[in-house]
């Protein structure tokens, strides 16, 4: 974004416009919190802003400011596509390709209001009037920070924007442990601690809000781990039985792909996890050093994201899914043991 886009912005923004903002499909921590940042950032200067999400998102994001106004287009969708269509901007968030954002895709194509997209993922599509695009920023969140500094106004930052701003620059940064977390995303979170953002509070409403079949789930997940040394690599598989069995619920596997990463030796790590009412297998997957999931994702699983973090699916089954994987690590192999 160069110095002409932001005083474009700032005309476009110094009169009331009807505002929609979209985080992508399954949304995350750092979907729902940039764009309930941005949301209250917007609300401050008189606009008319909705955000629309693509479906809904798991509980322990349900506490965030402002969170029971997110509109949900697969449960309103004629409400929601009314609110696409007469918008002057849209703005689109951690996502950066119209099909992540699912059903949303032909609505969001179609529409004729000026795009701007927040993100940092790699490889983004050009369907934006103005792109704030960042692969080496921790979070959207960040760059929602910056957004609003670029306009002058981290002045106007309240405990509100803290608040939402913070949970997504803690959930990408794993709590400010990944390689994507600068002296600058440090002193970002200051600002927003000064402002009044809650860090025990806020840390606790996202990791200690588990369930006990959500922990029972990760002893399931825990035993189906297997290991493929010559690979230096971990894999778990979750079977749609064994998540009706421990009563799953949405945001109930997030992070647990982690658990793979975190045996010594291993750098890269997988789940495979069964959805039979899409059809799909999900797929996530984590890499440590220099080895891009991403690139994997997008040769072999339809995905995509960021070095160290991507996802993507199959429609294979489960089984088969997993043998694929299998037979592919070996043309890794090297760059697996160069790490
Ligand atoms: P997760 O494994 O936590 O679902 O996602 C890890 C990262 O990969 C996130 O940044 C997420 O946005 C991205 N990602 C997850 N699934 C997909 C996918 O199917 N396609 C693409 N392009 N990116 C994905
Ligand atoms: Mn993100």
């Amino acid at each position: 974004m160069n110095k002409q886009d932001i005083s474009n912005l700032k005309l476009l923004l110094s009169t009331k416009k009807k505002i929609v903002i979209v985080p992508h499909k399954n949304p995350d921590g750092d979907a729902i919190g940039s764009t309930l940042g941005l949301y209250h950032y917007l609300l401050k200067g008189n606009h008319d802003v909705n955000i629309i999400s693509p479906n809904d998102y798991p509980e322990f994001l349900k506490w965030i400011p402002g969170e029971n106004t997110i509109l949900k287009h697969d449960s309103q969708t004629e409400a929601c596509d009314a609110k696409i269509n007469e918008a002057d901007l849209i703005f689109t968030l951690d996502f950066n390709a119209f099909h992540r954002a699912g059903h949303m895709e032909t609505v969001l194509a179609q529409s004729t209001a000026i795009k701007i997209m927040i993100d940092h993922h790699q490889a983004p599509d050009d369907y934006a009037d103005y792109m704030f695009s960042d692969v080496s920023m921790s979070s959207t969140c960040e760059m929602v920070y910056h957004f609003i500094d670029m306009l002058g106004d981290t002045d106007k930052v309240d405990v509100n924007i803290a608040t939402c701003l913070y949970v997504g620059i803690m959930t990408d940064t794993g709590s400010f442990r990944f390689r994507s977390t600068t002296s600058r995303t440090h002193e970002i979170i200051a600002h927003l601690i000064e402002k009044g953002a809650d860090n025990t509070s806020i840390h606790a409403h996202i990791y200690d809000s588990n369930s006990y079949s959500r922990l029972q789930l990760l002893g399931c997940a825990l035993n189906n781990l297997k290991v493929i040394p010559e690979s230096r690599t971990a894999y778990i598989t979750l079977s749609q039985a064994e998540l009706k069995k421990y009563d799953y619920k949405k945001g109930d596997t997030e992070g647990v792909v982690n658990y793979g990463l975190s045996l010594d030796g291993i750098v890269l790590a997988a789940i495979f996890i069964e959805d039979r009412q899409e059809g799909i297998i999900k797929i996530s997957l984590r890499s440590k050093g220099d080895f891009s999931v991403n690139e994997l994702s997008r040769a072999y699983f339809n995905g995509g994201g960021h070095t160290n973090a991507a996802g993507g699916k199959s429609n294979l089954s489960l089984q088969k899914t997993v043998e694929k994987f299998i037979s592919i690590l070996p043309s890794y192999n090297k760059a697996l043991n160069n790490e």
